[in-house]
């Protein structure tokens, strides 16, 4: 039997990640759905298919993403998630612009405060990938704050309610924002006595693990708050060994590591892939949290799953897996006071 200890885990950073590694491959991400099919050798005509929806949610993969794609495979779980389709411009009933009631929960541009106690920062108008399911995807982002400055009254609001002890870090993607101003923000929030946790919801680390710079790694670890972050992954194959490696050294700061996947009709939608992502996410060290139901959003019915699909996943995953394999599958209701557990 060979030792445990003779193979030390390698969990070293990737030499020095900065921030101009992700900004390249921000800068270098396909935005051309004839690159991204000719790329992955699959048939021009999706191309044209996608070229010809008519959305201002453009076409947005990183290559780190692309290239955990398969060659060849046109129902790619991954690519089924970024490529446009035409049925995205058919307009089906009860899909609508924002069926979670962010519009109704927004305190001050930018600040919504729908829970007890945690209030989210729409911190960043965009993101490294655009998910064609996308539940914020008609959100008003124009009017959010841009600049550390520009968040103030937020602060100030925050400040003003000590019932708030956790600030959760969303958008668009909180980690599209550079180090320099991330650090003004958290340091805004460590300031006001009544703050207790920092959560960054992201997909960055997912889409482009070299996003995970040591100045972030270093915000983390010196913080006075708790920090929990609530990653973005619907398939297994999502996690290869660089972002593992990446996810390494955020837990190493004593950040907790969560996970939120949204369950997609022909992404994951089988018990097979709902296991192996619950697997995969323990092995890296992030906790399945939820599962949620699709937001009805204009032009993503094609996603859409029957809730028995997602009762009979659970069900079975319940039987199979231990419990903190199984994720909580919810769905989020406008005005409720907490997400709506299914099951
Ligand atoms: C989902 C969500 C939260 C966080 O909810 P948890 O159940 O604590 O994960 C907070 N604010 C808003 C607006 C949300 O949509
Ligand atoms: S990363 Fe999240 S917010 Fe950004 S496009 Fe995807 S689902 Fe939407």
């Amino acid at each position: 039997m060979t030792s445990l200890s003779q193979q030390p885990p390698d969990v070293r950073p990737l030499e020095g990640r900065t921030s101009q590694d992700w900004a390249h491959e921000l800068r270098n991400a396909i935005r051309n759905p004839h690159v991204l099919c000719d790329e992955l050798r699959i048939s021009r005509d999706l191309a044209d298919s996608a070229a010809s929806v008519n959305s201002n949610f453009q076409i947005l993969v990183p290559r780190p993403f692309l290239a955990r794609m398969e060659p060849g495979n046109q129902d790619d779980p991954l690519l089924l998630q970024v490529l446009p389709q035409a049925n995205e411009n058919i307009a089906r009933e009860g899909f609508t612009g924002d069926p979670v009631g962010d519009l109704a929960a927004t305190r001050l541009p930018g600040l919504l405060h729908k829970y007890n106690g945690r209030a989210l920062l729409i911190a960043s108008p965009t993101c490294a990938v655009h998910c064609r399911y996308c539940f914020r995807k008609e959100f008003p982002y124009q009017e959010t704050p841009k600049g550390s400055e520009a968040w103030q009254p937020a602060i100030e609001e925050i400040s003003a309610d000590d019932s708030i002890s956790e600030i959760i870090l969303s958008g668009g993607d909180p980690l599209m924002l550079v180090d320099a101003t991330l650090s003004k923000i958290i340091h805004s929030l460590e300031a006001i006595p009544h703050i207790m946790r920092l959560r960054i919801h992201t997909r960055l680390p997912i889409v482009i693990p070299q996003r995970v710079t040591d100045r972030l790694v270093n915000l983390l670890k010196a913080t006075r708050l708790i920090t929990v972050m609530v990653i973005h992954s619907n398939h297994t194959n999502e996690l290869d060994s660089m972002v593992a490696r990446q996810l390494d050294i955020i837990q190493a700061t004593g950040t907790l590591l969560l996970n939120q996947s949204v369950l997609l009709r022909g992404v994951n939608d089988s018990l097979a892939a709902q296991i192996s992502l619950s697997k995969r996410l323990i092995e890296i060290g992030v906790l399945p949290y939820y599962l949620h139901q699709l937001d009805r959003v204009t032009g993503t019915a094609h996603f859409d799953t029957k809730r028995q699909v997602g009762l009979n996943l659970i069900a079975e995953m319940r039987k199979q897996l231990p419990g903190y394999m199984v994720p909580r599958y919810v769905i989020e209701e406008a005005g409720k006071p907490h997400k709506t557990l299914l099951a």
